[in-house]
């Protein structure tokens, strides 16, 4: 599978220098946000809260400076109002995992599609917002990108995590060879002892121990650490793996900063790896079980592997729709989902549909060595390859969900170059992902709100409606406990007391 993330392909090709400065143009054109003074009062309204279980009887919310002052019945305040009678009323959503560099799917830099790339970007914010997640958390972050990316005015809250690397291991092995030892990308590299003679002259490696490069991430910023295990995929593969002793210094010196460290791993390797180390969070679900294992006790195995994970305290992220998304660049009728027109906007939708727009679908049907050439039958074949790796993730996170495993909501968005993966709606169909798995409708409210918020040590700010937490609020016609449409039903996203119509935040206002 590919989960060739979109930001490494850039820069095998070098092309970030260009993309990254037009971004910058953009964010100045946009200005910064300061529209805190507003007050809202939202009335009689049903509260579902993310403390209590259920929806509140009808009562009203007073936002003041970007926070929730009051809540209660028959509130009266002197500015704006909103009449929200027998609607509901839930927190911003928050995704976990995601990547907001780059438009995914493109990674070159041609003039003339500057006005394209100029909307995409301008998009790309808004579209996380039309689906209602206002607070996203970047796993392999630049700490400049995010401070930039929080400038603008109608964008979800960011916050990132620092990839922590070994040269030629996933995913620094996608850059040039010496590319991975300069500074953004070597910034957060550590030291490792198995291949001494491959780091260059100035790389000095007392600045890059395990409690060395927590240290810097957490002066730049950083909510979290990212780590990886990965032997590769693709063209990549056999790559170098850090061993358990670094990575227990990493999250031994992280936890006493206390940054949450997140592990990249999907295979059952990975799993075993996280047990070892001790790291909070596994970021992708498992979709590769040991291959020619004796399959009878092979799932005895993963059994206790999931009770061992629940006693762990490990939090997993399913990521289900990274496997659907691959699969679904080759759905000839994906364009034709309704969705899709408010996520993204024409230009692009045409250009992803043109020939240059097909790189990657083409690249995937010959990995998966189609022998036809017709659409259809493409999608069909392509549905066969991925059933058993959904098939283990569903089942593995349906296991660990039983067993009252933390399940985080994440999703991996894009995880590789797929329009498929596209910002906000990508984390809607992750909800549709997790309902196949059997996962109930409060778990997921409760992962998409709250228990992300406690992940990200940010419950004191964000992820319930109570006195003195920031307004990040969506109003919905439909109740989201009651089906998960309920999340197709919002009219209004509120993001730090400011209120941005949903429609105003599709992608079909550009031409
Ligand atoms: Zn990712």
């Amino acid at each position: 599978m590919y989960t060739i993330h979109q930001s490494q392909i850039k820069l095998v090709i070098g092309a970030t220098a260009r993309l990254t400065s037009l971004f910058t143009a953009l964010f100045a054109i946009l200005g910064s946000s300061s529209a805190h003074a507003e007050s809202l009062l939202i009335k009689n309204v049903h509260i579902i809260s993310g403390v209590a279980a259920k929806p509140s009887s009808l009562q009203d919310v007073l936002v003041q400076d970007g926070q929730i002052k009051a809540i209660g019945k028959q509130l009266t305040s002197t500015g704006p109002r909103l009449n929200a009678h027998g609607k509901f009323l839930i927190p911003g959503l928050i995704d976990s995992h995601v990547h907001l560099d780059g438009v995914p799917g493109y990674t070159t830099s041609k003039p003339e599609d500057a006005e394209m790339l100029k909307q995409a970007h301008e998009q790309m914010p808004r579209s996380y917002l039309y689906f209602g997640f206002t607070t996203v958390l970047d796993l392999t972050g630049d700490p400049k990108f995010i401070a930039n990316w929080n400038q603008q005015v109608a964008a979800p809250k960011a916050y990132f995590c620092a990839p922590v690397v070994i040269p030629n291991g996933y995913p620094a092995v996608w850059m040039d060879k010496d590319a991975q030892f300069t500074v953004p990308a070597a910034k957060y590299m550590l030291f490792d002892p198995k291949q001494a003679a491959t780091y260059p002259q100035h790389f000095v490696e007392a600045a890059h121990t395990p409690s060395a490069v927590v240290n810097a991430a957490q002066q730049d910023g950083a909510s979290c650490i990212k780590v990886f295990y990965e032997t590769g995929f693709g063209p990549k593969r056999n790559l170098p793996v850090p061993t358990v002793e670094m990575i227990q210094a990493v999250v031994q010196a992280a936890h006493q900063l206390d940054l949450p460290v997140f592990l990249h791993g999907n295979s059952q390797d990975a799993y075993e790896f996280a047990l070892k180390t001790g790291v909070d969070t596994l970021v992708h679900g498992m979709w590769h079980e040991h291959k020619n294992a004796d399959q009878l006790a092979n799932q005895e195995r993963l059994k206790q592997m999931s009770a061992e994970i629940v006693k762990a305290g490990i939090a997993i992220q399913p990521t289900i729709q990274v496997l659907y998304g691959e699969q679904e660049e080759v759905n000839p009728e994906f364009f034709n989902n309704p969705l899709v027109s408010h996520a993204i906007p024409a230009k692009l939708a045409t250009w992803y549909r043109s020939a240059a727009g097909q790189w990657m679908k083409q690249m995937l049907t010959e990995e998966l060595s189609l022998s036809t050439t017709n659409p259809d039958e493409q999608y069909q074949v392509t549905k066969k390859q991925y059933q058993k790796p959904l098939n283990t993730v569903k089942r593995m996170t349906a296991q660990l969900s039983a067993d009252g495993a933390k399940i985080m909501f994440g999703s991996d968005t894009p995880s590789g170059p797929f329009y498929t993966q596209f910002p906000g709606i990508n984390g809607r169909w992750e909800m549709d992902r997790w309902l196949e798995t059997g996962m109930s409708l409060s778990k997921l409210f409760a992962a998409l709100t709250i228990e992300n918020a406690r992940a990200l040590k940010l419950d004191k700010e964000i992820g319930s409606i109570e006195v003195g937490k920031q307004a990040n609020l969506l109003l919905l016609t439909k109740n989201p406990l009651d089906a998960v449409s309920g999340y197709d039903s919002i009219e209004q996203v509120i993001v730090a007391g400011k209120i941005h119509p949903r429609a105003s935040l599709s992608a079909s206002k550009f031409k």
